[in-house]
């Protein structure tokens, strides 16, 4: 198991000033009143683990997670969100093995696009999401089901439902691997 332990993000969405939330063990959830970020933070975290559609992330472009100013406040032109892992476990992929503790940070520069570093060393935006793949989470992973999804996943086809399975099983990351080797 892939153990997340803290969330950090500056700039992104409403979370202007620099955030860090802890994630301890037994954490069942977030409250707060509507409006106050808590979808934005389960966002944040799909968006560190490699999400490339700006409509999952309630937006029109990719630039939209960027802090985009209120009454007060200008807008920003970065935003960063950086998830903390446990790896004590060795579960993640041999590349980043190594490290008993890893970081993962992607950040955004308007008009610019993304960029993910895993402690500290710049990568693809394919490590991160195979990282997370084999670890059965992921941007899309059945563990984060997001407003409505719920429907969708009752009503799926048996190919999507089998996709999701796939994906409960850590093996997509297998099946995507297998796929860019078959394009080359
Ligand atoms: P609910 O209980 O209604 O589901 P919530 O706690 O999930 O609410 P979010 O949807 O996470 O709330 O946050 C919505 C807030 O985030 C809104 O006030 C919205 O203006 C703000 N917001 C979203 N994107 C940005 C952005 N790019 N810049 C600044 N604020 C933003
Ligand atoms: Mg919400």
């Amino acid at each position: 198991m892939v153990h997340f332990t803290k969330l950090r993000l500056v700039g992104f969405k409403s979370f202007v000033d620099s955030t860090e939330m802890p994630i301890e063990p037994g954490m069942t959830g977030i409250v707060g009143p509507n409006g106050c970020g808590k979808s934005n933070l389960v966002e944040a975290l799909r968006w560190v683990m490699g999400e490339t559609s700006a409509k999952r992330m309630r937006g029109g472009e990719m630039d939209d997670v960027i802090f985009a100013g209120n009454t007060g406040r200008p807008a920003r032109n970065v935003a960063e969100v950086v998830l903390s892992l446990d790896n004590a476990d060795r579960n993640v992929p041999s590349q980043f093995n190594g490290a008993e503790a890893l970081e993962i940070s992607r950040r955004i520069d308007r008009g610019v696009g993304s960029h993910y570093r895993v402690n500290g060393s710049e990568v693809r935006a394919r490590d991160v999401q195979l990282l997370f793949a084999d670890a059965a989470t992921g941007a899309h992973s059945t563990a984060m089901v997001s407003q409505g999804r719920v429907g969708a996943i009752i009503s799926a086809k048996p190919t999507e439902r089998r996709a999701l399975l796939e994906e409960a099983a850590g093996i997509t990351g297998l099946h995507s691997r297998r796929h860019e080797a078959e394009l080359r």
